[in-house]
């Protein structure tokens, strides 16, 4: 097992980023198997879909769409439970199929990071096995 850290600086308070280049560079360069693309944060998402700018910004209105801003409880410590709920339905992580050292996935699969707690500074593992 290899595990490779990157991050990832994010500029929205809820914002979708295509994160593939920088997990194919995560990579061994023979590696073959599996990765596992994991956020290490409660309020970020990491999932497997289109990079197309308006289904980015469309992931992020149906997230806000889904998820209101305020009224839930977690709000009374922090004020931030919008982006808790909304990174829990994105999950923190994927599983990805690796052959030769690249990410074995269809012509229009990117590995996205889902911001929801926006901008911060963000570490991604790259877990290969
Ligand atoms: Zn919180």
């Amino acid at each position: 097992m290899t595990t490779n850290r990157f991050t990832v600086s994010t500029d929205e308070r809820l914002s979708v980023v295509d994160i593939t280049e920088q997990v194919e560079a995560a990579l061994p360069p023979d590696a073959s198997g599996t990765c596992t693309v994991f956020a290490r944060h409660t309020t970020t998402g990491v999932t497997v879909n289109e990079a197309e700018p308006r289904l980015l910004d469309d992931l992020g209105d149906a997230l806000a769409d889904l998820v209101p801003d305020s009224g839930w409880a977690h709000d009374e410590l922090d004020g931030n439970a919008d982006s808790h709920v909304r990174a829990m339905l994105v999950g923190p992580s994927e599983t990805i199929p690796v052959q030769d050292g690249s990410l074995d996935v269809g012509t229009w699969q990117s590995v996205l990071l889902v911001e929801c707690d926006g901008p911060r500074e963000r570490a991604v593992d790259v877990v290969v096995e």
